[in-house]
């Protein structure tokens, strides 16, 4: 157990990252005390039966009054709202911090907001799972994985090394860089992959020469990997497209680019053009892996001679 990092930790919003936080700040004793709040009675009620916090509050005002740390955890597109809700109950020299997968748009949300005397420290976990809500939460997700800190030009040190002691304690390496070169990092590593994979099962059950259930039948020839990213939040999903706009759309153009020139390797029958990128892309995967980012079980770790199982 570590000596905790703050006396009260308020989490606005508690599906499966807030619950997340919650288990591994129970885990290694970072807070005294965890206040929960949740957009829905229903979201709320299931995180009291799960025990995730210390008290459980309907509105995210009340979750915030007397907290030294509050954390974002709802979609981006819901920070700026969040924020002028709790402004008027945060205490002198708290921290505002959140989880959002975009940086910059949640900063222009959010830093309005914020009154004198409390720092604004915004966070992305490089760690998620395609499922939602508290029941999806576990206490190791953010174990051995980065957590990217984006403090604005100004920000108070003492409060970002404070947030750094925070997620360290929950088990993750932690990197401070820009919002706006995070966005443009996280657009080729998680953004663009994500709108990959939604258009290719989308493109899958459009097609009518081959019927759905030969889809399913033989996923295992690379299709299933994209239905699990394809299966991913929605409404998460739709916010980060929306508030990472300018990023996505550059890391798409390159993208495309790319893919023609397959194209044309493909159709002008440029065997050795494809062998070569082929054998390129295979050293990222092992750089992935030699990064501890990934596992080299074969198949990704899956169990085999039974299906897969949501992880809970
Ligand atoms: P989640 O499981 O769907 O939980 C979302 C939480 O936010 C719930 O408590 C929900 O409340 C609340 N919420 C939803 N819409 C809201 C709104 N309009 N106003 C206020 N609260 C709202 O989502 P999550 O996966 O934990 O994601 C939360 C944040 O983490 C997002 O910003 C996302 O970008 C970021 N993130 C996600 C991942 C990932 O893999 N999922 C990884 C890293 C970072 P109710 O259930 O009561 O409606």
């Amino acid at each position: 157990m570590s000596e905790p990092v703050f006396q009260r930790l308020a989490l606005i919003g508690i599906g499966l990252i807030g619950a997340s936080i919650a288990l591994a700040t129970r885990r290694a004793g970072l807070a005294g005390h965890i206040a929960v709040t949740s957009r829905t009675a229903a979201t709320l009620a299931r995180a009291e039966e799960l025990k995730l916090g210390d008290s459980y509050h309907g509105e995210p005002a009340a979750a915030t009054r007397d907290a030294d740390c509050v954390i974002l955890c709802a979609p981006v597109g819901a920070s700026g709202a969040i924020a002028e809700a709790i402004a008027p109950a945060l205490k002198p020299g708290a921290i505002v911090s959140d989880v959002g997968s975009v940086k910059a748009a949640v900063i222009t949300a959010v830093q309005p907001h914020i009154p004198e005397g409390v720092h604004f420290v915004p966070a992305h976990p490089v760690a998620g799972t395609e499922y939602s809500g508290p029941d999806a939460g576990f206490a190791e997700l953010f174990d051995g994985r980065w957590t990217i800190l984006t403090p604005p030009a100004g920000s108070d040190p003492a409060a970002v090394a404070r947030l750094t002691r925070l997620w360290q304690g929950l088990g993750a390496n932690v990197e401070v860089m820009a919002a706006e070169h995070h966005d443009l990092v996280l657009a080729i590593t998680s953004h663009v992959p994500h709108l990959i994979a939604y258009n290719i099962v989308g493109t899958a059950a459009h097609l009518e020469t081959v019927t759905r259930s030969e889809v399913m039948k033989f996923a295992a020839g690379g299709f299933r990997d994209f239905t699990r990213i394809a299966a991913s939040d929605p409404t998460m999903w739709r916010d980060v497209f929306l508030n990472n706009r300018e990023a996505v759309l550059e890391m798409l153009g390159r993208f495309m680019e790319d893919l023609t020139a397959l194209q044309r390797m493909i159709r002008y029958s440029e065997g050795d053009k494809l062998f070569d990128l082929f054998t390129r892309t295979r050293e990222i995967r092992r750089g992935i892996i030699a990064a501890g980012q990934e596992t080299a079980v074969p198949d990704f770790g899956r169990p085999h001679g039974k299906p897969d199982e949501p992880r809970t």
